[in-house]
């Protein structure tokens, strides 16, 4: 059940967790009986003849395991304004839009009030472990947040991402309330139309209440990494903000210069203090920290896809902790970090049994089937919540309140031990297949190892990878790999050519060795891009309706995905060949 606000109680939160993890199996028992009975008349349910039967047996055997493209025609006809029972007994009025950037492509999934409730409930049993470990005391959250825009479909569906969803929630200020320091930010700020305004004001509100400020936050690293590469371009306009009391005429939004005015008062004082701050900082290491004296640490999901910017933060962030939040996704919520003082690279998420049905299809079966470890395989066999084993490989499969029933969400991950009987979970990758053009199969993963690998020898040289992607090129035969670089400054060109040789060595599974050694895949080309280029794909999505906070750069470009392959090639200023295997 939902804490209510007034009575939120840590102790109380923690205990509860306490016994639905114990308990684990019966919980998942019932939890799918509750979904499935309250949607016992939904027709997909009804079409697959489950009848209203809800054990977790009849379950598995009348409903298939699907890919969101099976229900896109659900999906699809919601959207275009079916308000019959589709999916769920209660009609879906609304879509979470989400981020696609692992794939490329945006997918629309179901969203409704038991995902908003779901959602409240691992926020709330996160806060409670957090806060305490490291208590606020009245404090305010630097957070960069940002609404994407909210928008109705053809058939009047209210279409936004997942955190645009729950932002927009009725209760989400009054729940917030309980378990969320105050945002610095006004709300015009967070709900402001253009991001790259409300990035600014976030830095600017930020500073003016910098005595407060106890948590730098965001969805992902990612956005807060990128919000302090920002601020180090444009501290110095801050400063003559908050000096003369006056926003920055970049910042052109009405609503948001009015809420802004409110804030703003001529501090020459502070606008001084904060200069000779910036001006005593050797590269900005600890600029978090220096900015803010009271912050106790820095939050967000830190895990997987985030990994690379980890170092980057850990520079602006100096001492404080890093606290990666929970695991997620559009598609509903899995589980959650209790123990904060992990550090991110280390750090496993609890399985919540009460907040969806979980399956996982052992990721070694999988590829004994398919041979390739790939994506789709003919009759994968998952477990249960609490059969899984540690130190094996699992791809989750989700059934949550909004109608998603045996949803393959695509993740993998690894179970680390257990918390009580429920499984704690590291994230691995996303499960399909990255790069892969002979008998060489390179994940996500494979590809972070190297381009970590060859990052070394750009930090003798002080410089470090800004961002990354990949690209399988076949115009030529035999095909190869390309990797995208953006880096911080200018390297020379034996240094290059050295990373790029480095990452050709560094993707060491036999089949892509092996292949390459008899030229069966081309030499590896390492193309960099001009500064400002992953901004721009960032800035693409943003144009889709993704949130700036729920961005993750795509690790993967295809040719299907036009635009941002087009935006990656427009911008080369370099290209390097492999001589690696010559
Ligand atoms: P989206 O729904 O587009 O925002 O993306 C959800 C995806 O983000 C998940 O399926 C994961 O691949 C990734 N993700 C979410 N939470 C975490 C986490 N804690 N660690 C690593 N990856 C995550």
């Amino acid at each position: 059940m939902l804490e209510k606000v007034e009575e939120f109680n840590m102790e109380r939160v923690i205990e509860e967790f306490e016994r639905v993890t114990k308990d684990a199996g019966r919980i998942q028992k019932e939890t799918l009986k509750k979904i499935l009975e309250d949607n016992a008349s939904a027709e997909y349910l009804l079409n697959l003849g489950l009848n209203g039967r809800t054990d977790p047996e009849s379950f598995k055997a009348f409903v298939p395991l699907v890919t969101h493209k099976d229900l896109e025609p659900y999906i699809n006809r919601i959207l275009d304004g079916d308000t019959s029972s589709v999916l769920t007994a209660k009609p879906i009025t609304a879509m979470s839009l989400s981020s696609g950037t692992t794939q490329g492509k945006q997918k629309f999934v179901p969203w409704n009030e038991e995902l908003f409730d779901t959602t409240l409930q691992i926020y709330h049993t996160s806060f409670a472990f957090r806060n305490r470990e490291f208590p606020m005391n009245n404090g305010k959250a630097l957070g960069f947040v940002y609404s994407s825009k909210q928008f109705k479909t053809e058939g009047g569906v209210l279409a936004g991402t997942a955190t645009t969803n729950v932002f927009r929630s009725p209760g989400f200020r009054t729940a917030m309330k309980a378990i969320h320091s105050p945002f610095c930010s006004p709300e015009e700020v967070i709900f402001g139309p253009d991001f790259h305004q409300s990035l600014y004001c976030h830095l600017l509100c930020g500073l003016i209440f910098r005595e407060e400020v106890q948590m730098v936050s965001s969805t992902f690293a990612h956005s807060i990494v990128s919000a302090f590469r920002t601020f180090e371009q444009v501290w110095e306009e801050l400063c003559v903000d908050i000096k003369e009391g006056v926003l920055n005429s970049k910042v052109t939004v009405p609503s948001v210069r009015t809420a802004m005015s409110k804030l703003l008062k001529p501090d020459p004082e502070l606008a001084n203090l904060i200069h000779n701050k910036c001006m005593g900082l050797s590269n900005w290491y600890g600029l978090i920290p220096e900015l803010f004296p009271n912050v106790k640490y820095v939050f967000g999901i830190m895990t997987g896809s985030m990994e690379p910017y980890l170092k980057k933060l850990r520079h602006y962030a100096g001492e404080l902790p890093l606290l990666t939040s929970d695991y997620g996704s559009s598609e509903g919520w899995i589980a959650t970090n209790v123990k904060p003082r992990v550090p991110p690279e280390l750090a496993t998420y609890t399985v919540l049994p009460q907040i969806g049905y979980f399956e996982f299809i052992p990721l070694r079966e999988l590829a004994e089937t398919n041979g390739d470890g790939s994506f789709l395989c003919m009759d994968p066999k998952p477990v249960g919540l609490t059969d899984v084993k540690v130190g094996e490989e699992y791809e989750i499969v989700i059934t949550n309140p909004a109608g998603l029933y045996r949803y393959r969400l695509g993740d993998v991950v690894k179970v680390m031990g257990f918390h009580n009987s429920s499984p704690e979970v590291k994230f691995v990758r996303r499960s399909n297949l990255l790069l892969n053009i002979n008998i060489d199969k390179n994940t996500e993963e494979d590809l972070q190892i190297a381009v970590e690998a060859a990052s070394q020898l750009l930090a003798e040289e002080k410089l470090e990878v800004i961002d990354y992607t990949s690209h399988i090129d076949l115009s030529k035969e035999p095909g190869h790999y390309v990797i995208f670089w953006e880096i911080s400054g200018e390297a020379s060109e034996e240094v290059l050519g050295g990373c790029c040789n480095c990452m050709d060595k560094a993707f060491v599974d036999a089949g892509y060795t092996s292949s390459r050694k008899v030229n069966c895949i081309a030499a590896l080309e390492l193309r960099l891009v001009r500064r400002g280029t992953f901004q721009k794909i960032l800035e693409h999505y943003v144009e889709l309706g993704s949130a700036a906070n729920q961005f993750k750069t795509p690790r993967y470009v295809g040719l299907t995905n036009t635009r941002v392959l087009q935006i990656l090639n427009e911008n080369v200023v370099k290209n390097y060949l492999s001589t690696a295997f010559n």
